[in-house]
């Protein structure tokens, strides 16, 4: 049950893991001489979701077997044994969190909770192992470009966008195809990578992104795919998927058409803008040569200011010798 998918596992392989979940999901520890299940490490309570039994404080191992609860005989409970899991003062009744082990409520384990399912389905089916994902995820932190790109990407191969598909896994009925080709449902995927009216920006990038037509989802593009490609290459990518998302919002927001044959374009200069800051540590060395005024050439006018900062300063001063900020 602990197997794990592997880097790049077949197709049979793969689906076997996937179903592995689907089982956990179901699965409980049924009492025979109760000699394998662990009192608090199995779940052994019929329930919708299977579930461990929280320790009590006073039981300090935590590898207690069924068996040492049972009768001699092992067709009953040994109710002495049974009565000594208990804490020895019970208490009121109260409510606990079922998912941590001490049944205290915390926003992280209540986060994880509702959140796992949903890391669970993202794994699913993907042609990639939890450690290129790792290695991918490290490598995108360290792109030199703005952040809001890189959390785009990130936002992006979790699948946590708004686009339609998306939203109607959510539960909302909204019934739309895609708002730039109108003839296929908006997926994350589609709607960022693979829409027919998308594939000039790719072919007119200044890389080479035609491994997509491999994948269906950006994590397992990317994870797979970006051992080959540059930095560069791969910043690129993020900064064109940025400005489709917004392209596509401004057309379904605000009725603004912008050409997928423009974004490239778009794409080399958000490019070339973040070289110049990148590389900004360089700017020493080349001053400018000439600090003589210019006329600035039409329409432009030149506004010069100058501040008297040495005088500022002798007003600030004269006070505090005075010993008094009064006047
Ligand atoms: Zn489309």
């Amino acid at each position: 049950m602990d197997a794990k998918s592997g880097y790049r596992p077949s197709a049979i392989w793969r689906s076997l893991v996937a179903g592995k979940e689907v089982l956990k999901k179901g699965l409980r520890h049924s009492i025979g001489n109760g000699r394998t299940t662990g009192v608090w490490t199995d779940p052994l309570v019929p329930s919708k979701v299977p579930k461990v039994l929280p320790r009590p404080n006073h039981i300090e191992t935590e590898n207690e077997k069924v068996h040492e609860l049972l009768a001699e005989d092992g067709t009953g409970w040994d109710e002495g044994e049974l009565a000594a899991r208990f804490e020895e003062e019970q208490g009121e009744d109260r409510w606990i969190w079922e998912m941590d082990s001490k049944g205290a409520y915390y926003v992280k384990t209540g986060y994880r909770c509702v959140m796992a399912e949903f890391w669970r389905q993202c794994d699913l089916g993907l042609d990639i192992d939890d450690g290129a994902t790792m290695r991918f995820w490290k490598r995108l932190w360290k792109l030199p470009i703005t952040s809001k790109y890189k959390v785009f990407m990130w936002r992006s191969c979790l699948g946590i966008i708004p686009a339609i598909e998306a939203l109607e896994h959510r539960g909302m009925n909204i019934n739309e195809q895609c708002g730039m080709c109108n003839n296929e449902p908006e997926g994350v995927f589609h709607a960022l990578v693979d829409c027919p009216d998308l594939q000039i920006l790719w072919v007119m990038a200044k890389y080479d992104y035609s491994s997509r037509v491999y994948h269906a989802n950006i994590l397992e593009w990317l994870a797979v795919e970006e051992v080959e490609w540059s930095d560069e290459q791969l910043a690129s990518l993020a900064v064109a998927i940025y400005l489709v998302w917004e392209r596509r919002n401004k057309k379904k927001f605000a009725s603004e058409v912008i050409h997928a044959e423009e974004l490239s374009q778009r794409v080399e200069r958000v490019m070339d803008e973040l070289q110049t800051v990148t590389f900004t540590e360089d700017r020493s060395k080349s001053e400018p040569i000439s600090f003589e005024w210019e006329k600035p050439e039409y329409p432009y006018t030149k506004l010069n200011i100058d501040a008297p900062v040495q005088s500022v300063c002798t007003v600030r001063k004269r006070p505090t010798a005075a010993g008094s900020y009064g006047h």
